[in-house]
């Protein structure tokens, strides 16, 4: 089967394409240079995550150019027209040099797979080969400061003026606004339906007048996201992606297409469980028997995280339903961060929670940063209540708000 994931030995075609990929890194990229295990990939300053994200960009571009990017989108549309294991040879030859596409490659993730469902041919045409050349970068503006895992209750207006809509609300928690020229957002369009009904997914520019985006700065100092405010913004109703009031649709897609990347995307930085045996042996554990225990089921969390990832992600680059359901996923890489997390202060001890050295460092951002995946892309209760009714088939929570119009629907 041409389509397999998994292959011990590459067929002829396979490496053909793997010699192809080989030149085109070692003639378009640097080798990955050796670094130490414990760098943490936090840019603190708005100077050096501009200059990171221009720089992921620009190598989506050149991905682009080579016809390298989209690997499994159709070729009209600036893709290669392959399958899951052209993916699967690309990133085992990337893995050893110095690139990364970045935050483009999340939106790819999310939007590509939602154009190819819900645009039309003409929409696709436009932004399928702007999406994945990094010409456009998209945000996601759904999450509001009443709107959050209740997302269907969102507020922001769009009211219709011929060709256009005016949109005038507020978005937050938006991933690398600042940095975006484009948005995915969600407006409500009929305030009279009930919720999950009167919602739009619209395409907006963010360099439209009326948009203003403020970065949220962190505790470490951070800025990862923003507040985004839309005051009388016009877009044109050309930029609907699905059906007017029918944007519940599409955001689904989105929705299940991040669950899929931040899961299978979890491990994708690094071995954690490397780290943590190394950790183990700096402080003297690994003869510990409970500590022993906890790194095997580490280094177990970590393969189980990756093959559920891969089986998932082959389906979604197929445009199939995936084998196993992307909040699944994002459950199980969830809790297994929390884990991490606990693991490396349970070996660093209080050295690891106040020391100034970059071992240290690494066990605080593990700390601190254990729960950003169980709240991006719908918490862990929100997965849970998804996988109660979607995969298990269990009753539905108990609701006033879904058949009432959106406008009765109590608001805080
Ligand atoms: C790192 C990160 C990146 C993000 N990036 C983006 C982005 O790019 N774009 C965007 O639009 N948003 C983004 N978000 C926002 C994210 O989608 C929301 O934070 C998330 O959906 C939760 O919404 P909330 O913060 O309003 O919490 P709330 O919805 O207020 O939830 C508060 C608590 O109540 C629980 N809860 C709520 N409802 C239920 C229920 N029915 N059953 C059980 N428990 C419930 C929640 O699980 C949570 O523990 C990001 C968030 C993070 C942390």
């Amino acid at each position: 089967m041409s389509d397999e994931i998994t292959t011990t030995v590459d067929t002829p075609e396979q490496a053909e394409f793997r010699a192809e990929v080989q030149a085109f890194l070692a003639a378009n990229a640097e080798l990955r240079k050796p670094v130490s295990r414990w760098t943490t990939l936090t840019h603190t300053d708005a100077a050096s995550a501009q200059a990171w994200f221009d720089r992921t960009r620009a190598w989506q571009r050149t991905r682009f150019d080579h016809r390298m990017a989209g690997l499994t989108y159709p070729v009209e549309l600036g893709g290669r027209g392959g399958t899951a294991w052209h993916e699967r040879i690309f990133n085992e030859e990337a893995v050893r040099y110095d690139v990364s596409s970045g935050f483009v490659s999340a939106t790819i993730a999310m939007l590509g797979p939602t154009l190819m469902k819900h645009a039309t041919p003409d929409q696709q045409a436009h932004y399928v080969p702007r999406l994945l050349s990094g010409e456009y970068a998209f945000c996601q503006l759904f999450s509001e400061p009443g709107a959050g895992s209740d997302l269907a209750g969102l507020a922001c207006r769009a009211v219709r003026d011929g060709d256009e809509f005016v949109v005038t609300g507020q978005k937050v928690w938006n991933s690398a606004a600042q940095f975006c020229d484009w948005g995915m957002l969600l407006v409500r369009t009929d305030p009279e339906a009930p919720k999950h009904r009167g919602i739009t997914f619209i395409l907006v520019d963010m360099a439209s007048p009326g948009i203003e985006v403020r970065p949220l700065v962190q505790a470490n100092g951070a800025s990862e996201f923003n507040e985004v405010f839309l005051h009388e913004v016009r877009v044109p109703v050309a930029n609907v992606i699905g059906e007017i009031d029918g944007g519940w649709v599409p955001a689904r897609t989105v929705l299940s297409n991040e669950a899929a990347f931040i899961g299978g995307g979890s491990t994708a930085a690094g071995s954690k469980s490397a780290n943590l045996i190394e950790l183990a042996r700096i402080h003297g554990r690994t003869g510990d028997p409970v500590v022993r225990q906890e790194l095997a089921d580490a280094v177990i969390r970590e393969r189980i995280i990756g093959a559920m990832g891969e089986r998932i992600m082959a389906a979604v680059r197929r445009r199939e339903v995936p084998p196993i359901d992307p909040a699944a996923l994002k459950l199980f890489a969830c809790e297994s961060r929390v884990r991490t997390g606990n693991l490396a202060v349970a070996i660093a001890g209080p050295a690891g929670l106040v020391g100034g050295d970059e071992v240290a460092n690494w066990v605080q951002t593990e700390v601190v940063g254990r729960y950003t995946i169980s709240i991006g892309g719908g918490t862990n209760e929100v997965q849970k209540n998804n996988l109660a009714e979607r995969a298990l088939g269990l009753p539905r929570e108990p609701r006033n708000d879904h058949e009432i119009p959106w406008r009765d629907v109590p608001r805080n």
